[in-house]
């Protein structure tokens, strides 16, 4: 034994300083491509959009459901019998939708109703720049898309000065935002028209002059409010990106990514993602939908192969943001298990809440083959488990995958401010996740 700690002792170290030959550079440039893709896909419909005009041109068989829900495939050598390798991740986020009769009038002020999506902390999303994006349906079918440039005003949910805060204060936060108080302020301005509730008209008849929309057309749309602005450098040295929707957009991209540049992949690579995992991946777009199955279950058919035997000899890595360890928060956190920011990846052998209630816990097994594929690629990883036991607890879609008999296990890059409208990812981890994706997508 030349070193006997190192070969006895190990646990997970930082990732820089461990790339070599201008991988720092690749990694910097994989941020910003990553930041462009945000920027592009503030809803699931628009992450949609833009994944099939980056998949376009590569040869590659793509598939999209209800504009929402996108998979992608590049066939391999082997035969489907012999298994794939997918890399499932989920593109919705979470954010504050429109309800179906929105917009009133109130004091002088035009508002819109709404009706959070996903797990969200209700105080992260008030007082600060939101935008309207979506779809709306129109009677005659027409669907018309809403996504405001980076100049348009920009909308907000109130909050109370703290100079009267004092009665809001005593409450506990749970009780001091009620998620039906989440109105959006939308118009001041009176129609000069007569009648009643001249500033809700008034915007209706913005909406209407630019959009074609009447008050029933919110009856088929599909309208929400995300934050506005763009994708940033965070830290004074700029290691991080602070950004809407890393949850779980990172993953996403980096499957995309891997997907497009896997070389004359051994096992077809399949490249899902996946729309409602922030709600349970329900509803047809979910990880629990048949779109998945049925379009693996064509291309089995036209190989002769049953579908059953092709889930059984595939592999997959749910792709999914965990929480990286916060000194803000220490006390949330078992420090030797949580994963942490700049250390790559996080595998998580097990998600769920309690005793692993609502995890698929990948076995010995499955985490031997991830371990071989990952360090195998060079990929600097860690493992970890979200926050102490019963602490909390969160869930992915990796459940999903293993019910249908499909071999799966969690990674995805640490992340601090999860599920608030400024999320904070390193660019190292997401550069590491994309290798890790890649190792999957060139398996032999
Ligand atoms: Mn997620
Ligand atoms: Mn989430």
């Amino acid at each position: 034994m030349g070193n006997a700690r190192e070969i006895l002792i190990g646990k997970p170290a930082p990732a820089y300083g461990r790339l070599r030959g201008g991988e720092w550079e690749k990694a910097l440039a994989y941020a910003e491509g990553y930041k462009q893709f945000l920027n592009a896909g503030k809803t699931e419909r628009e992450c949609t959009a833009e994944a099939l005009r980056m998949a376009e041109g590569r040869g590659l068989l793509s598939y999209a459901r209800h504009n929402k829900a996108v998979i992608l495939i590049k066939r391999g050598r082997r035969p489907l019998s012999e298994g794939t390798r997918i890399v499932a991740a989920h593109i919705d986020s979470p954010r504050i939708d429109v309800k179906p009769y929105p917009l009133y009038e109130q004091d002088g002020f035009a508002m819109l109703k709404t009706h959070y999506y996903g797990g969200i902390k209700k105080y992260h999303w008030m007082a600060m720049p939101l935008e309207l994006r979506g779809v709306v349906v129109l009677r005659d079918g027409t669907a018309v898309t809403l996504a405001p440039d980076a100049d348009e005003p920009v909308l907000f949910i109130s909050d109370l000065l703290p100079h009267l805060g004092a009665d809001q204060a005593k409450k506990v936060l749970s009780e001091a935002f009620p998620g039906e108080n989440l109105n959006v302020t939308a118009g001041t301005i009176p129609s000069e028209e007569d009648g009643d509730e001249k500033v809700k008209f008034a915007v209706m008849s913005l909406l209407h002059k630019r959009y074609g929309m009447t008050e029933h057309d919110f009856q088929s749309a599909e309208l929400c409010f995300v934050p506005a602005g763009t994708a940033r450098d965070a830290g004074l040295d700029g290691s991080m990106i602070g950004a809407y929707g890393h949850d779980d957009r990172s993953c996403a991209y980096a499957a995309m990514k891997a997907l497009f540049d896997a070389e004359d992949p051994e096992y077809t690579a399949v490249c899902v993602l996946a729309d409602k995992e922030e709600i349970g991946s329900e509803g047809i777009t979910g990880m629990q939908s048949a779109f998945f199955d049925t379009v693996m279950e064509d291309l089995c058919a036209a190989e002769g192969t049953a579908l059953r035997t092709c889930y059984a000899n595939s592999f997959c890595f749910s792709g999914d943001v965990t929480n990286a360890f916060d000194p803000n928060f220490a006390d949330v956190s078992d420090a030797r298990n949580n994963a942490r920011l700049g250390h790559g990846p996080c595998v998580m052998k097990a998600t769920g809440r309690g005793g692993k209630s609502g995890s698929s816990d990948a076995s010995a097994e499955t985490m031997g083959k991830t371990r071989r594929l990952l360090d195998g690629a060079g990929v600097c990883w860690q493992m970890g488990e979200l926050g102490k036991v019963d602490q909390g607890g969160g869930g992915t879609v990796a459940l999903f995958l293993a019910r249908r008999n499909i071999e799966v296990v969690d990674i995805g890059v640490p992340v601090l401010n999860m599920h608030a409208p400024m999320e904070i990812a390193a660019k190292i981890d997401c550069w590491e996740l994309y290798k890790a994706f890649s190792a999957l997508y060139a398996d032999r």
